[in-house]
């Protein structure tokens, strides 16, 4: 854990106009949630606030508060870079490697603006001048909220900067269920509740937004794509491209698909490989110790947390497969 003093942050703040956040290449909803929070809170401070994504964000996330501002890198590169150079400060959000960033990282690399790091994922790099870190956080908008409130700000915190929290700490909880939901967690939801928010809205604006084609590609994946290891309590799925393309697969349709082996009786670990035009792109999960940061790290050129992380290959889906199925043995 690394946390600056509350007096730092409230100097920095005071002492700079133009905030720029920054959060992670395929934005999910603790990224998004965290960043918006983040930039209302800054706004109603009296600063410029602006978020900035690397590419695109599932649909189900289109309906958060201040969305519809938040300046694309795959789509605005100019405006982007613009932003970025007139920053005063930069926020890194829910990451902590600018190669979380993929192309957005060398201008975060090119700006001389302090960096402020709000995370809680594993083993931050350097780069960061201030940092509010701690990988015991469920989620980034846990942080958020403990950055706002240990700033004094509580008040500050109204509907929308609660739905944009509630989202991720939703999201990234699994609905309140991983092991990382503290009576701290539940304190923070308490609060955000008071301000009117809806809880039963957001969980149906973010999980029953499902497309036809989504459920069946749930369905495929479940039915003839899941494989689970004989002696190893281990159970994987493998899509390729043309199996995503037969379902009009969009970003977003396999949130969640990892889990799903969970409910089999003694699954540890669960991994999702899934082809993309670039790379094979990886999801890992575990149960109580089981390392997925140290193994996605190690081999897989990725990270994240302990019982989720991911990670990419460049070889190809079979060898991806084979490589995964060699090393997993040495987790147990
Ligand atoms: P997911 O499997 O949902 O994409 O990601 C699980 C966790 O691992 C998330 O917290 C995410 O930020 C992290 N993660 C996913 N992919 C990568 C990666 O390529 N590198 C690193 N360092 N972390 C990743
Ligand atoms: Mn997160």
């Amino acid at each position: 854990m690394l946390k600056h003093s509350f007096s730092i942050f409230k100097k920095i703040i005071q002492n700079n106009q133009n905030h720029v956040i920054v959060t992670h290449w395929s934005p999910d909803g603790d990224a998004m949630g965290s960043s918006l929070a983040l930039a209302h809170f800054l706004t109603k401070m009296g600063k410029k606030a602006t978020v900035i994504v690397p590419n695109d964000y599932p649909e189900f996330l289109n309906w958060l508060p201040g969305q519809n501002k938040v300046l694309n890198f795959a789509h605005s590169p100019e405006k982007v870079q613009k932003a970025i150079e007139k920053a005063d400060l930069v926020y890194t959000l829910d990451f902590n490697s600018y190669k979380r960033l993929e192309g957005l990282g060398k201008l975060l690399e090119n700006s001389t603006a302090p960096k402020v790091l709000i995370d809680h994922h594993q083993q931050p790099d350097s780069y960061a001048t201030y940092s509010f870190h701690d990988v015991k956080a469920c989620s980034t908008c846990e942080l958020v909220f403990d950055f706002i409130s240990g700033l004094g700000q509580k008040k500050l915190i109204d509907k929308k900067i609660a739905a944009c929290l509630y989202t991720g700490l939703m999201t990234d909880t699994g609905s309140f269920r991983y092991p990382s939901v503290t009576s701290n967690t539940h304190a923070i939801l308490a609060e955000l509740l008071k301000t009117g928010i809806k809880p039963n809205e957001i969980h149906s604006a973010v999980y029953d937004s499902y497309s036809l084609n989504r459920l069946k590609l749930l369905g495929f994946a479940l039915n003839e794509k899941l494989k689970v290891l004989p002696n190893l309590p281990v159970a994987y799925f493998t899509l390729n491209e043309k199996e995503l393309d037969r379902f009009g697969y969009v970003k977003g349709d396999l949130e969640g698909l990892v889990n799903y082996p969970f409910s089999i009786k003694g699954i540890q670990v669960c991994a999702l490989f899934n082809e993309t035009d670039q790379y094979v792109k990886i999801s890992f999960r575990s149960k109580g110790k089981i390392d997925m940061n140290a193994f996605a790290r190690q081999y897989f050129d990725g990270g994240g947390h302990v019982n989720a992380a991911g990670g990419k290959s460049t070889q190809s889906l079979k060898m991806t497969e084979e490589k995964f199925v060699e090393l997993v043995k040495t987790l147990f």
